[in-house]
Order: structure tokens, then sequence, then C-alpha cells
């Protein structure tokens, strides 16, 4: 079959859908990789490398006119008008964006969106949202480590000793296990609150403080466990006692990364902007959350901005700033989703009963299947 990696459009976007890597498995695969000119280069992976691993450089249209496309993020209009009406596309599509789906489905493509997987043992390895979450929450720290006016370590020197820095990581799902590690690992003393009770053990596992805060009702229990290992929106008495607590650990705290997000919904509010006040001269706030509204109210988009002596960083992707590595890992996890749609012969044999293909496919011959 043929298959397609278009340069991504997107502002901002480095990554690229494929890598030499996993070219090279494609070929091997029996496929024929077309691949846009250039499509590669922001995330350093350059054009003869590709070539070497087998693929054919095209123009932009060419690679998206191929049977199969590969994406990082959704195609625009312009693209869309590129692709024939039979394709497939693979690609980070956004399942809770009715519009941008609803123009998907009219265009006539059959469409994978892999943030849709089942979060189950079977589908880690093409976990679109694990491999990029991990990535972000490692970064994360870095930018709150560049921001902070101070070290993170303590550090005993001839001149005196400097304290640990104190981390506080708000969601403790893949994004905030992995800022744990990485402020851990950096020296900072870390605490971390999550909604989930599960979450109390992988804290712990890590070093980190838990900021425990008490069910008082079953109700408040139950909602807590989430559904298909996700969170679900807290009740407002429970969501008041957390942002007390949260605000009492962000006034000791240095550096501040939230990470907290409910599918389908606008990032919960964590911390107010009289938390921030509280917080220390210098400190410094991560909005890992901002594209979906923010776990704070003051941070913007794509913005670092100061408020009450407060650094906040509000970039909405930050995998697209380790893109080498990013991409890496969302290549192979395309190549992981591509063995339940292709068959051993190189040909396309969608096999629609299967779980996690079921809940990726968000549109197929016009009809919109799956839309929140
Ligand atoms: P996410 O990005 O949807 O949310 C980030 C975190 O925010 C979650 O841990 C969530 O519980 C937390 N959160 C929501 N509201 C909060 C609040 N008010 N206060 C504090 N924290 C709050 O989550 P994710 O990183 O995608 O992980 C979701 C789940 O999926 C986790 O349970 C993770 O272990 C699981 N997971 C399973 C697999 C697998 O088995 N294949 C792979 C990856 C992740």
């Amino acid at each position: 079959m043929q298959i397609g990696i278009p340069r991504e459009s997107l502002v901002g976007e480095t990554r690229v859908a494929a890598t030499p890597e996993t070219v090279k498995k494609l070929v091997a695969g029996k496929h024929a990789v077309i691949i846009e000119r250039g499509a590669g280069i922001t995330a350093n992976y350059p054009d003869e490398a590709y070539e070497a691993a087998g693929a054919t450089l095209v123009d932009a249209s060419q690679a998206l006119g191929a049977e199969l496309v590969l994406k990082v993020r959704s195609p625009s209009e312009q693209e869309i008008a590129s692709m024939r009406k039979d394709a497939v596309l693979v690609g980070m599509l956004d399942p809770f964006n009715h519009e941008g789906l609803k123009r998907l489905a009219e265009s006539g493509l059959t469409a994978f969106s892999l943030e849709a997987a089942p979060r189950i043992t079977r589908a880690q390895s093409l976990d679109v949202l694990s491999s990029q979450a991990n990535l972000a929450g490692y970064k994360a720290v870095l930018l709150a480590a560049h921001h902070y006016g101070r070290l993170i370590p303590m550090m005993m020197t001839a001149a005196g000793t400097l304290k640990a820095a104190r981390a506080v990581i708000l969601g403790a799902g893949v994004a905030g296990l992995q800022a744990i590690a990485t402020a851990r690992r950096l020296g900072a003393v870390v605490e971390a609150s999550d909604v989930r009770p599960a979450a109390q053990e992988q804290v712990e596992s890590l070093g980190a403080k838990f900021i425990e805060v008490p069910f008082e009702t079953d109700e408040e229990r139950e909602i807590a466990q989430g559904v298909g290992g996700y969170a679900r929106p807290m009740p407002a008495a429970w969501m008041a006692r957390q942002a007390k607590l949260v605000a009492e650990r962000c006034a000791q705290a240095d550096i501040v990364i939230t990470t907290a997000l409910i599918p389908g919904r606008p990032a919960p509010t964590l911390v107010s902007e009289e938390t921030v006040k509280a917080m220390k001269p210098g400190s410094v706030i991560v909005d890992l959350a901002v594209e979906r509204g923010g776990n704070c109210p003051l941070s913007e988009r794509d913005q670092v901005v100061q408020k009450h002596g407060v650094t906040l960083v509000g970039y909405t992707n930050l995998p697209a700033l380790v893109p080498t590595d990013a991409s890496a890992l969302y290549a192979r996890n395309l190549l992981d989703f591509l063995k339940l749609i292709v068959d051993g012969e190189g040909k396309l044999a969608i096999q629609r009963e299967d779980e996690i293909v079921a809940a990726c496919l968000m549109c197929t011959q016009g009809n919109l299947i799956r839309s929140a």
C-alpha cells in the first residue's frame, strides 16, 4: 500500500508522523512510503535519512494523495481537499472536536484518532496520549527550572547552603508522574495531588508526598474512582476542600506543575488567583492543562506571563519542544496501530470488531461514527 507522510502544517507543530526507523519497517512490510520533502526537518530527521530508509521524497499534494496518510495533527481544509475520498487517515484528530470530525466525515475519509484508544494493556504500545504526555511532564519541569531564578537541588557551597526547591504537582496521571520523577531527579522536594485514590501509591513510590483530600461521603469516594482510568468531575464540596489544601501547599512551593484533566471537559480550576497571590515571589507555575482552559485562570495560551510576582508558563504543545523523541515515540505508536488495520501482505484489512480499532474509528464513507 502507498503510505503518505505530509509535513505538519499547524503553526508550532514540529513533530512528524514517521521517522527513518519506522519508514524502514513500513518498507520491509511491503509498503511504498512517500514523504513530503522537509517533513522531518523540524524534528531533526533529514530528507536523506528517509531516502536511505527506502522512502521516496515528494511534494505536499502527492504525500496527501496517498491511500493511507499518517499525520500528527488534524489536516487543514486545504489538506483535506488534496486527499483522496477513499483515503485512510491516522493521527491525533481530537475526538472531542465535533466540528473537525464532521468535516473529516463529510470529506468521505476513513479516519482513526489514536487519542481515543482504550486504556487497556494491549493498547499500551500505541497509546499516543501516554507517549506524548510523558515527554510533556518531563519538559514541564525543565521549563520551570529555566524560569525559576534559583536552583532546584540543595547545595552546600563555601559561600553557604542553598535550600532544595519545593515542587507541587497537581494531577498525577502520565504527565504528572513523569513531572514528579523529573523534579525528584533534579533534587526537588515534591508533593502531589490527584483525585483518583489509586494515584497515591504511584506518587509515593516516586518519593513524593501525597496531598490527601479526605472523602466525606460515599458519593465522593465513588466518583473519585473515575471511569476507564480517567477522572470524573468531583462534587463542589470536595473541590473546595482540595482548593484549601492546594492553596496551603502552593504558598510553600517554588514550582507548581498542573496537569489535571477530565476527558471532554474544561480543565478543573485548581490554582485560583488568590492562591497565586499568596505564592512566593519568583515562583513558577507551568500549566499543562492550558489547552483545555488551564488549571489556573491566570495562565495564558502559549505565553509566559508574570502575575503577582509569579511566572506562569502556558505552552499548549510541550511535546513539540522535544520533537525528535516525541516523533520517534509517536511514529512507533502509529506503526503498532497499523498492525490492526493492515494485513501481512501490506493491504488494508480494517478489523472493525477489534476493540481498539472500533474506539479509534471516527468516520468512514461519509458517516460520523464517533464524536463526543
Ligand atoms: P489525564 O491526562 O486525563 O488527566 C491527568 C490527571 O489529572 C489524571 O490522573 C486525573 O485523575 C487528574 N485529575 C483530574 N481532576 C483532578 C483534580 N481535581 N485534582 C487532581 N487531579 C485531577 O490522565 P492520563 O495521564 O491520561 O491518565 C489517565 C489514567 O489512565 C491513569 O489512571 C493512568 O494510569 C491510566 N493509563 C492507563 C494506561 C493503560 O493501561 N494502557 C496507559 C496510560 C494511562
